[in-house]
C-alpha cells in the first residue's frame, strides 16, 4: 500500500443533482441511485488520492423547510437545526453507496462522515440580503402567492435564504489527521452548520452557506492539491442560457474574475463556484475542476470541465 503521504490530496465537491436531478421529484430511492454514478468515479480514484467529499443541500434542506411550513402539529427547527439534519442525511448516503462501491471494487478504505461547523459573521451583509436558492422550482405566478422571499433562478423561481461567507470550518485539524492517515472523509456537508463564535462557545445561526465557498475554505485550510466541484453543467460557460453560449474550458484567476465582473455567472450557483475555483488556487492550490457528475474521472485527466488554474492550458 502507498505511504498516504505521498498521495495528492483530491477534494470532491457533489452538487445536490448528484442526489435530485432535473425533472424528478426526489425519492429517497431515485436518490440513491443517481448517487452511484458519482460516486463510482470517486471509488475509482480511491487507490490514488488521499479524498474528501463535501457536499451541497439546496434541494434537501428547502423541501424540510417546506414540510415544516405544512404541518403545525410539532414545534418548527431553525434553519441550522435542518442543515445538521440534511448533514446527518446525506452523508449516511453517500457512506453507504461509497462503501458498496468499495466493496464491488475490491478495495478496502476506512471511511468516515463528520458533522461539520463553519463558522459565519453575524454582521455579514448577506443577512439583509437573501441569496440562496434552496427547494423546489415555482413557476412565476406560484411565487408570487408564496409566503417566504423567492428569486429567479435559471431554473426557474426558487426560495432564497442567507448565505453569509465561511469563515473558517471548525473541524479542519481533525479532517486532516484523517485524510493524513488514509481515511476517506465526507464533511461540509450543506456549506457546513452556520454558527457565530462568542469567546469560546459557538450558536447557530438561520442561514445556509454555499457549499462550494466552505469547501474552497477548508481546502486551503488544511492543503488540498486537486479541488473538483461536480455539478449539473458541463462546466463554466460564457454567456450562459443565450444561443452563442460558450464552454469555457481553461481560466486563470484574472481570465475567471473578469467574467464574474461581467456577470457571465449566475448569483447562487455558477458564481460562489467561481469564487471557489479563484479562491483556492490563489492560496496555494493546483487547480480548481467544474465539470458534470457524469464527467469526474475525465477532468481529473484533464478531458472535461473548465479547469481554473495559475498556468492555464494553452488552447
Ligand atoms: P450545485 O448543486 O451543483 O451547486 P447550482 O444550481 O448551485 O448546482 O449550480 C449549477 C447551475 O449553475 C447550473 O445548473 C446552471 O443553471 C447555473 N449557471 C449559472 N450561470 C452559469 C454559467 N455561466 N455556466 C454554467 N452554469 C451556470
Ligand atoms: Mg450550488
Amino acid at each position: 500500500m502507498k505511504n498516504p503521504l505521498s498521495k495528492q490530496i483530491l477534494m470532491i465537491a457533489l452538487g445536490g443533482n448528484a442526489l435530485i436531478r432535473k425533472g424528478q421529484t426526489g425519492t429517497i430511492e431515485e436518490q440513491f441511485v443517481n448517487l452511484r454514478l458519482p460516486i463510482r468515479q470517486v471509488a475509482d480514484l480511491a487507490d490514488d488520492y488521499r479524498i474528501i467529499i463535501t457536499y451541497g443541500n439546496g434541494p434537501q434542506v428547502g423541501n424540510l423547510l417546506l414540510q415544516q411550513d405544512c404541518c403545525h402539529a410539532v414545534p418548527k427547527l431553525p434553519l441550522e437545526i435542518l442543515v445538521a439534519q440534511t448533514q446527518g442525511q446525506i452523508g449516511y448516503m453517500i457512506e453507504s453507496t461509497l462503501d458498496s462501491e468499495l466493496l464491488i471494487q475490491g478495495k478496502n478504505r476506512d471511511i468516515v462522515s463528520l458533522l461539520s461547523y463553519v463558522v459565519v459573521d453575524r454582521d455579514d451583509p448577506a443577512f439583509a440580503r437573501p441569496s440562496k436558492p434552496i427547494g423546489p422550482v415555482y413557476t412565476r405566478e406560484k411565487a408570487a402567492e408564496l409566503s417566504f422571499p423567492t428569486a429567479e433562478t435559471p431554473k426557474g423561481y426558487r426560495r432564497v435564504v442567507a448565505s453569509p461567507r465561511p469563515i473558517t470550518i471548525v473541524e479542519k485539524k481533525e479532517i486532516k489527521k484523517l485524510i493524513d492517515q488514509d481515511f476517506i472523509v465526507i464533511c461540509c456537508g450543506g456549506g457546513g452548520i452556520p454558527v457565530t463564535r462568542e469567546g469560546r462557545t459557538f450558536h447557530g445561526i438561520d442561514a445556509v452557506v454555499d457549499k462550494d465557498l466552505a469547501s474552497a475554505r477548508l481546502a486551503r485550510e488544511i492543503g488540498v492539491d486537486l479541488f473538483l466541484i461536480a455539478t449539473d453543467v458541463d462546466g463554466a460557460y460564457r454567456n450562459f442560457g443565450r444561443e452563442d453560449a460558450e464552454l469555457l474550458p481553461s481560466l486563470s484567476p484574472a481570465e475567471a474574475q473578469k467574467y464574474l465582473d461581467a456577470g457571465h455567472f449566475g448569483e447562487g450557483s455558477m458564481r460562489p463556484k467561481i469564487e471557489a475555483a479563484i479562491e483556492f488556487v490563489e492560496h496555494g492550490g493546483r487547480k480548481t475542476l467544474i465539470t458534470s457528475i457524469s464527467a469526474i474521472s475525465r477532468a481529473v485527466k484533464g478531458q472535461a470541465g473548465t479547469v481554473v488554474t495559475l498556468q492555464p492550458l494553452q488552447p
